[in-house]
């Protein structure tokens, strides 16, 4: 382990929290293996319902065997309880958090501090930026508190400036029809380090007429108080992101940008124990890495939307048959739940032409994948975790977002980072086999992509090793959480 203090009673005390969702759990697991790498204590605390998932899926062990430095607690998040693989709802997830989640938080932040057993008292609170309850939990224990945001830096300005869209008049939308009627793509130039923008550009939750809509409130709210940590960390890179990260350290307490987290993870020389803990909410279906095998390198359409994204079964369908026309092989994800309602099966004909160049599966190690040779584009939804790994993979991006900052992540691929294009929200299959075509094949689009997409990768990966920007970033964040 890196540097670590002898005496257990000295050890630095991390509590890691993260917001209960897929695509916030991964990158809190890859800051606390590196905290835990240099030195810490540390105890992650999950929700009840994602603590059962993540032991019914095998990415963690029910004990402490793995690492005794590493433990994990949770707390319930208010919501009825529930034995099912489903995506929870967001907007009452965030409700219910921000409702019941405080008082379970500091009766366990109490417990480790009077009756630890072994483990030293709390030393510092790395919370998610969506969970800000945590900060009044800081304040009364005082006990000082970092946040994570998992998203960009580009979705996070844009969060930070839901008030000034509020207070212009931009949301909430005074008629539904302004979803559709080209009032969401008024420019907004006005945000520091953000060009090119629209409001149609900015996360999602401004497309509402309700002034007490949830998530618009919620993420508002939240992004507001990231203000109030002692620092903010981000799973970005310097080179990236540079105009936004400028202008937003104006705004915000210290930054740490040491991101792809996942590439630092393979600059430090982690314990196999440590390595073991995996983060999957769901149970990862084999075969997957196999069958790419055998394919050709960049031959491969990966097709998969995230932990959170719902479609309707006749977008699935116009998925299915514009990937099929592209005459491209494909593997495809379908989540359980990815289909709203009860979907019906896909159509026959589909299945019989996937026999023949595609492969289905339920979940798969996205990483992995995405680092195989065999996959030369990734039709997504712009989640940041599974945009920052097509960046480390240098494979480029077709994106169909959903939500939250999905938006500014796919203006972002497309206007600045050059690795990425965009299909339009009402799906057509002739759609998504003509730009399939253009992802994949020799024109002169592709063929940009795939330049802009090697040199991203290539950024990345100076970004992460021993004397880059992230990895000097983390050593800062390391001596900051240790003086604490
Ligand atoms: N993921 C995975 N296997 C899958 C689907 C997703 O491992 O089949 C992981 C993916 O690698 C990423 C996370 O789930 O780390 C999804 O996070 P993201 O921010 O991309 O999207 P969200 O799920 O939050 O919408």
């Amino acid at each position: 382990m890196g540097d670590a203090p002898s005496q257990p009673e000295k050890m630095p005390h991390a509590v890691c929290i993260p917001y209960p969702a897929q695509g916030h759990v991964t990158p809190m697991m890859k800051l606390a293996k590196l905290l835990r790498f240099y030195g810490f204590r540390i105890t992650f605390v999950n929700t009840h319902f994602n603590h059962k998932r993540l032991l019914r899926s095998g990415a963690v062990v029910p004990s402490e065997a793995a690492d005794p430095g590493f433990r994990f607690e949770s707390i319930p998040d208010g919501l009825p309880p529930s034995e099912t693989d489903a995506t929870q709802d967001v907007p009452s997830l965030c409700h219910s958090i921000s409702k019941h989640a405080l008082l379970p938080f500091l009766d366990l932040l109490r417990r480790f501090n009077t009756d630890s057993g072994d483990a030293p008292p709390v030393s510092c609170i790395v919370s998610d930026g969506s969970m800000s309850f945590t900060l009044d939990a800081a304040r009364e224990l005082r006990i000082p508190e970092v946040v994570l945001r998992t998203s960009s830096a580009c979705g996070f300005m844009g969060y930070l400036h839901y008030q000034h869209l509020i207070d212009r008049g931009l949301t909430p939308l005074k008629h539904e029809s302004d979803i559709t009627n080209g009032f969401l793509d008024t420019p907004i130039d006005w945000v520091p380090g953000m060009k090119n923008m629209r409001l149609r550009d900015f996360p999602s939750f401004i497309r509402t007429t309700d002034r007490d809509d949830i998530m618009l409130n919620y993420c508002n709210r939240q992004a507001q108080r990231s203000t109030l940590a002692a620092a903010v960390i981000f799973n970005t890179f310097d080179e990236l992101e540079g105009p936004v990260l400028e202008a937003m350290a104006a705004i915000l307490p210290p930054m740490y940008t040491v991101g792809p987290l996942s590439l630092l993870l393979q600059h430090h020389q982690i314990p196999d124990a440590l390595a073991s803990l995996r983060s999957n909410l769901w149970k990862e279906e084999s075969g997957c890495l196999e069958w790419l095998d055998g394919r050709a390198p960049g031959s491969v359409v990966y097709v998969n939307f995230g932990s959170i994204t719902v479609m309707s079964y006749e977008q699935l369908v116009e998925f299915a048959w514009g990937l099929v026309d592209s005459e491209y092989e494909f593997l495809w994800v379908i989540r359980p739940d990815l289909v709203q309602g009860h979907a019906p099966a896909l159509p026959v004909e589909f299945l019989e032409k996937t026999r023949e160049r595609g492969m289905l599966a339920s979940w798969c190690p996205q990483e992995e994948v995405l680092g195989h040779a065999a996959v030369g584009g990734f039709l997504t939804h712009s989640g940041w975790n599974s945009t920052l790994e097509s960046i480390v993979g240098g494979v480029p991006m077709l994106s169909w977002p959903f939500f939250s900052e999905q938006q500014t992540n796919c203006r972002y691929a497309c206007t600045e980072w050059g690795n990425g294009m965009e299909i339009d929200n009402n799906v057509r299959r002739e759609e998504v086999e003509g730009l399939i075509r253009k992802l994949m094949g020799n024109g002169e689009k592709g063929r940009e992509m795939r330049r802009r997409a090697a040199g991203w990768k290539e950024a990345a990966e100076r970004a992460a090793q021993p004397g880059g920007s992230s990895f000097l970033n983390l050593a800062r964040l390391v001596d900051l959480l240790r003086d604490f």
